[in-house]
């Protein structure tokens, strides 16, 4: 039998070289499996024959039966089009080519009997199909008669002839070659306890459906499947690692946690930062190596969570260093850590891209001979330059920066494996949690520090923008501070920066008793912190930024966050931003500024920022309303979850069956080795073999 995993695509016939790097480049399909698991994105009905007479606006996409009468080229340059009339005797339609003119008018016949598919659309008095599917009607038993399939395709693809039609002819010659017979890869009995249908039939049906009904059984066994070895390679991975991984045991509660907990901490623990302080340190001492996500809302105090585990690092004769991925971040983190401990004896480095050469000189040695017990900084930390004497603790902070790569780096420059806490502020959803850190022990902080009134959002039109003014005056009056943010969308960042730029100067200009001050990613980095100091300080009383603000600063007096252009952010994003005030006693505001014009899902968005303050709930909408593939965090994440067919958002409860099937068949056969098993460890070796590990890195 073929290995469908290594067999390359180039071996299908119609697929030269050219063709075969343009699949691989905007499609990532290399091998026969990559392509058999290339599923379409939609569905369409073409059991039915449509009348041209019937046509309206309301119908969606339809096939006709009947003849050209006559072609016409119409318009010059950019508007030039080749128009077919066509009818069905009950009407005439117009079918309309932008593109490939010489081609659709050299392909099709004036009077031959073909079929026309495509979606119809209102052009003045009648209808035109622009750039229709056209089949002759001897082709109907393959074209017609059935659940047509829709494949993704590029405009790179199209033009190299790979649209999605041509796609499903490579999968009928590769199912061919195969003679529509695949290898199964889910054990027998979990096909007979889970009732799924066959690979062999899914395969075959999800591009070829024979019905609607077999079509919806062989998305559900394909989605298992999917979700299954997810799960099998997850829960396998936590287990392996509980039970062999050695971590270093940290036994003592010592001097530097004791003195910082009774003489310095300022005000008393959340009773969630105690129960996560007690997890941790649970997990610590235990033997065995830590691998913990914190997850808090924006506020909840996560960096003194942080600090307080690395003191137990230093009681217990280990360094321990935290890293962030912005240098303002860092130097928060420092500043505050510095603040924290006061005159302790704990010895805190600060390393990032802009430590002068001299001040590198003098830490990297003292980190090497353990004299610094805690660095802090950015990726500057996982060069190789950076080697600790002996590291017992990282911490990553806000983790959806970093990729998974970069955090296993920073356990692979010691001898030991440190114990690991990765913190973030995206709030994830159970689902997602699940798929991307179910080998990760999680804890979660589900409370504010005291004191904090809940943040007052707003939404208002940018048409609105005296009333914004007066209101920011007031609050400033009052003493306030206030953040105004600007979007920063990749490929228009020209035009994002015009914008703030101009933003600043309307600002400058309106508030000229004040201080303005701006950053934006362009800056250097002492230019950057100069700016952000000014706000810190307290001497500006505006800061206008672009999204570098997003994670973690923290200015207590700053209470209203404005964020313009606030349809072009998604939720998690303005949650994040949001969560920039509401951290003193006063009341806060969030201002969220959009044009008028909002389409019904971002109109949802901003509703939804409206009503609730928990970023829970607003995960979870999120999810709901975007899917996971586009939800912050998961791309950067590395984590590769590139989900072919499930989606985390419906398949909540399949994810939940393959889990526990998964876990089933851990109990009873941990490393899978029983025959039974044999092909389940070699697909799930094969899926996940070119993936890195990292919760088992040495
Ligand atoms: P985040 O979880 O977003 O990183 P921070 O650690 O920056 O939150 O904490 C937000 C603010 O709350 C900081 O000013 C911090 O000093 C303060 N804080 C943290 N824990 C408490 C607490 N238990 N009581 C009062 N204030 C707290
Ligand atoms: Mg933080």
């Amino acid at each position: 039998m073929i290995d469908l995993d290594k067999r390359s695509i180039t071996y299908l016939s119609g697929v030269g070289p050219k063709k075969a790097e343009i699949l691989k480049k905007e499609a990532d399909i290399s091998s026969f499996e990559d392509l058999l698991y290339y599923f379409p994105y939609k569905y369409i009905d073409r059991s039915r024959f449509y009348k041209v007479a019937e046509v309206n606006d309301t119908t969606a996409f339809i096939q006709l039966k009947g003849r050209i009468l006559s072609f016409e080229t119409v318009g010059e340059g950019r508007s030039k089009r080749l128009i077919a009339r066509f009818t069905d005797g009950t009407g005439i339609i117009e079918l309309v080519w932008f593109q490939g003119i010489n081609y659709a008018k050299d392909k099709h016949i004036v009077g031959k009997e073909y079929i026309v598919f495509g979606k119809p659309t209102e052009f003045g008095h009648s209808y035109n199909i622009v750039h229709p599917d056209i089949d002759p009607v001897e082709q109907a038993g393959q074209v017609a008669g059935g659940l047509t399939p829709y494949y993704n395709t590029t405009e790179k693809m199209k033009k190299a002839f790979l649209n999605s039609r041509a796609i499903q002819n490579l999968q009928y010659t590769l199912l061919n070659l195969l003679k529509w017979e695949l290898s199964e890869t889910i054990p027998t009995d979990v096909l007979e306890k889970t009732r799924l249908i066959s690979r062999t039939e899914a395969i075959n049906n999800i591009h070829f459906p024979q019905s609607a009904d077999k079509l919806k059984n062989a998305q559900l066994r394909l989605k298992f499947e999917e979700l299954f070895f997810i799960q099998l390679n997850i829960l396998q991975t936590a287990a392996y690692r509980k039970k062999k991984l050695k971590g270093l045991t940290f036994a003592t509660v010592g001097d530097a946690f004791n003195t910082f907990y009774k003489k310095h901490l300022p005000f008393e623990l959340t009773d969630a930062q105690k129960r996560v302080i007690r997890e941790i340190r649970a997990d610590m001492g235990s033997g065995r190596q830590m691998n913990r996500l914190l997850q808090g809302d924006v506020g909840s105090g996560k960096t003194l969570v942080a600090l307080l585990s690395m003191l137990l690092a230093i009681d217990n004769t280990y360094q321990a260093c935290m890293m962030a991925p912005t240098e303002i971040l860092a130097n928060q983190h420092y500043a505050t850590v510095m603040d924290f401990l006061g005159d302790m004896d704990v010895k805190v480095a600060l390393l990032t891209g802009s430590t002068k050469k001299k001040e590198r000189d003098k830490l990297l040695p003292a980190i090497a001979s353990g004299e610094i017990d805690i660095v802090i900084g950015t990726h500057a930390l996982i060069e190789e330059t950076v080697v600790f004497s002996s590291l017992g603790l990282a911490i990553v902070d806000e983790q959806h920066r970093f990729g998974v790569e970069q955090r296993a780096q920073l356990w692979r420059k010691n001898t030991t494996i440190p114990h690991v806490l990765v913190m973030t502020a995206t709030p994830i959803p159970r689902t997602l949690a699940m798929t991307l850190y179910g080998d990760l022990d999680v804890s979660v902080i589900d409370q504010l520090p005291p004191g904090r009134k809940p943040i007052l959002t707003l939404h208002r039109y940018d048409n609105k923008k005296k009333e914004l003014y007066e209101f920011l005056r007031k609050e400033i009056r009052l003493g306030r501070q206030v953040y105004v943010v600007y979007p920063l969308i990749e490929g228009s960042e020209k035009l994002d920066y015009k914008n703030l730029e101009e933003g600043f100067e309307v600002f400058k200009e309106v508030f000229s008793e004040y201080n303005v001050c701006m950053v934006h990613g362009r800056m250097k980095a002492l230019e950057k912190d100069t700016e952000m100091q000014k706000f810190i300080s307290g001497e500006a009383q505006i800061l206008m930024a672009t999204t570098v603000i997003e994670v973690g600063v923290n200015v207590p007096n700053a209470s209203v966050m404005v964020i313009e252009s606030a349809e072009r952010f998604g939720l998690s994003q303005l949650h994040q931003l949001r969560g920039r005030v509401g951290r003193g006693a006063e009341q806060s505001y969030c201002i969220l500024v959009s044009s008028y014009k909002l389409s019904k899902d971002t109109r949802k968005r901003l509703e939804i920022m409206v009503n609730t303050n928990n970023g829970f709930e607003i995960a979870e909408a999120d999810l709901r309303l975007r899917g996971h593939g586009d939800l912050e965090g998961t791309r950067q994440s590395g984590m590769g979850i590139d989900l072919k067919i499930a989606n985390l958002a419906a398949d909540g409860q399949i994810l939940q069956y393959a889990r526990d099937i998964a876990q089933q068949i851990l109990d009873e056969d941990p490393d899978l080795s029983h025959t039974s098993h044999l092909l389940l460890k070699e697909r799930l070796n094969a899926l996940f073999s070119r993936k890195i590990n990292w919760g088992m890195i040495s």
